[in-house]
């Protein structure tokens, strides 16, 4: 009988399910959107019951076009969107409010008083993550202090913390299973990545309970069965992982050294360091990789703010493109980026700079620059950017990097990717399967599950790829990057209005 693996991909905009069969093919894929709230300027809300009625019905929906019985599926893997919180009671499963997403920025104030207080350095030196209100910890704290009651309901175990993984596997199983894995716990700036527990000193300092916390365990391990009434069968959830883990994975990324970047909206790169972490810094983060055969990994990540996005703006925003996909032949006219260089510090700069004061700017003009030159010059930034989180892991843990594995919606644009090997003079290696984020949740659930003896074996299945590899002298190289850190030296710094706010 033939056998494969349900991946559920819950994102941030939408819900998907892919179902692939052994060999790592796919066959059927299916996704919907479903809304985001913004109850006020900065603030970002979900309803977790879309969040879970959109997975489900992807999943039903996935089956029926894959035409196969419930019971081919042998095995469930989890990946998903990190960071955002959600509270519910234990008895009634009922949310006590809307999930909070990771770009939620309500608890600003509270990061910055904790740098104020000086209590960074600790945070980083256990969780790996900068005082952010990205991650949960702070998201949780405001709604234990904003909902009436909830903190004593929470002190008397009535109501129960989970990351957007958690609230699928409560729910999948029924209410029976609370649990998460260590990629997902290692974002909620509550756990600490060295002793793979939840940091009791962490828990006092964001004043909040145990009680409410899941058990964790490894991204590739069983957590239960799903409860047949919930999906048409019991299957065994047994791969979870954050999205960005779960892409690194899915990408084979399993050695030490191994690396990832996938070109979305925003840019996510990841390195594997390991199975000791490496002390980031300049915007790095440390966090947690998936394990491999039993063994705990580390990443190093850096993300990039805009990526694809610097080509939807010149597309939405300056009208010199109709579409992403066009934005290659438009550039292209252009031989070379005529002195252009275009800086998208739209909502400041991520890795390495971490300047929220940065704004974006377009230097080197002249009467001679033309549309192909700014076309070019914003793909070009992408590598650009890429470049520097990638030079500045490779300081951070002393490797040099020999190739780049790539994904998302704009690692199709085969410009991007040449320029991309010639900058950082590696190959850029694209697999045909661009699902790298489901890819990895499966290869989790199978590895879990005994479909496959171990990632070697993964390895060979996914072999299938395009390779760009560096064309460019070494004096054009340094002279484009020389370019480049002219170009975005001056955009650091930039927005006084902001700052004197
Ligand atoms: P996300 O998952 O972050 O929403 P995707 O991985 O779907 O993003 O990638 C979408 C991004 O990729 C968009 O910002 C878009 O501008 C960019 N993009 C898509 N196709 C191309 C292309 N051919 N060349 C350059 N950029 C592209």
């Amino acid at each position: 009988m033939a056998q494969y693996i349900m991946s559920l991909d819950q994102g941030t905009t939408g819900s998907r399910c892919i179902i692939f069969s052994l060999d790592g093919a796919l066959k059927a894929a299916q996704s919907m959107e479903y809304p985001l709230f913004y109850p006020r300027p900065g603030w970002v809300e979900q309803d977790p019951y879309d969040i879970l009625t959109s997975q489900l019905s992807v999943a039903k929906k996935a089956v029926e076009t894959a035409e196969i019985e419930w019971s081919e599926i042998a095995a469930l893997g989890i990946t998903n969107q990190r960071e955002t919180t959600i509270l519910w009671d234990r008895k009634t499963g009922k949310p006590v409010s809307n999930a909070i997403v990771w770009q939620c920025r309500r608890t600003a104030e509270d990061c910055a008083k904790l740098k104020e207080n000086g209590l960074e350095a600790t945070i980083r030196q256990k969780t790996g993550l900068l005082c952010d209100p990205y991650f949960s910890a702070t998201k949780i704290k405001w709604l234990l202090d904003n909902i009436e009651g909830l903190r004593q309901r929470a002190q008397r175990g009535e109501i129960l913390f989970g990351t957007v993984d958690t609230w699928l596997i409560w729910n999948l199983s029924g209410g029976k299973i609370h649990a998460t894995d260590y990629t997902n716990a290692s974002r909620t700036m509550l756990f600490n990545i060295h002793t793979l527990s939840w940091d009791e000193e962490l828990l006092r300092l964001f004043d909040i309970p145990p009680e409410i916390l899941p058990t964790v365990q490894p991204s590739c391990s069983f957590f239960g069965m799903t409860d047949a009434s919930v999906l048409g069968a019991a299957l065994p959830i047994s791969g979870v992982a954050g999205d960005q883990q779960a892409a690194l994975f899915g990408q084979c990324c399993f050695e030490e050294g191994e690396l990832k970047n996938t070109y979305g909206t925003g840019g996510f790169l990841l390195m594997n360091t390991g199975t000791s972490p490496v002390n980031a810094s300049g915007g790095l983060l440390t966090t947690v990789a998936c394990d491999v055969e039993g063994k705990v990994h580390y990443a190093l990540e850096g993300s990039i703010f805009i990526c694809g996005a610097v080509i939807q703006w010149i597309r939405d925003g300056l009208g010199l493109i109709s579409s992403a996909s066009e934005s290659e032949e438009v550039a292209k006219v252009a031989p070379d980026n005529g002195g252009v260089y275009l800086v998208p510090a739209f909502v400041g700069l991520g890795a390495p700079y971490w300047d929220p004061y940065a704004r974006g700017a377009i230097f080197g003009l002249t009467r001679s620059s033309n549309k192909h030159h700014i076309v070019r010059a914003a793909i070009e930034s992408m590598a650009y950017q890429t470049y520097e989180v990638i030079s500045a892991m490779e300081s951070a843990c002393g490797i040099k990097i020999s190739s780049l594995k790539v994904d998302g919606g704009a690692a199709k644009n085969d410009l991007l990717l040449q320029f991309q090997s010639d900058i950082l003079d590696i190959e850029v290696v694209r697999p045909y399967c661009f699902e790298t984020t489901a890819l990895g949740a499966a290869y989790l659930a199978g590895l879990a599950t005994g479909l496959y003896k171990n990632t070697e074996e993964i390895r060979m299945l996914a072999q299938k790829s395009n390779i760009f590899r560096s064309n460019m002298s070494d004096v054009d190289r340094k002279k484009l990057i020389a370019g480049w850190h002219n170009a975005v030296h001056r955009t650091l710094n930039y927005d006084i209005y902001e700052k004197t706010d």
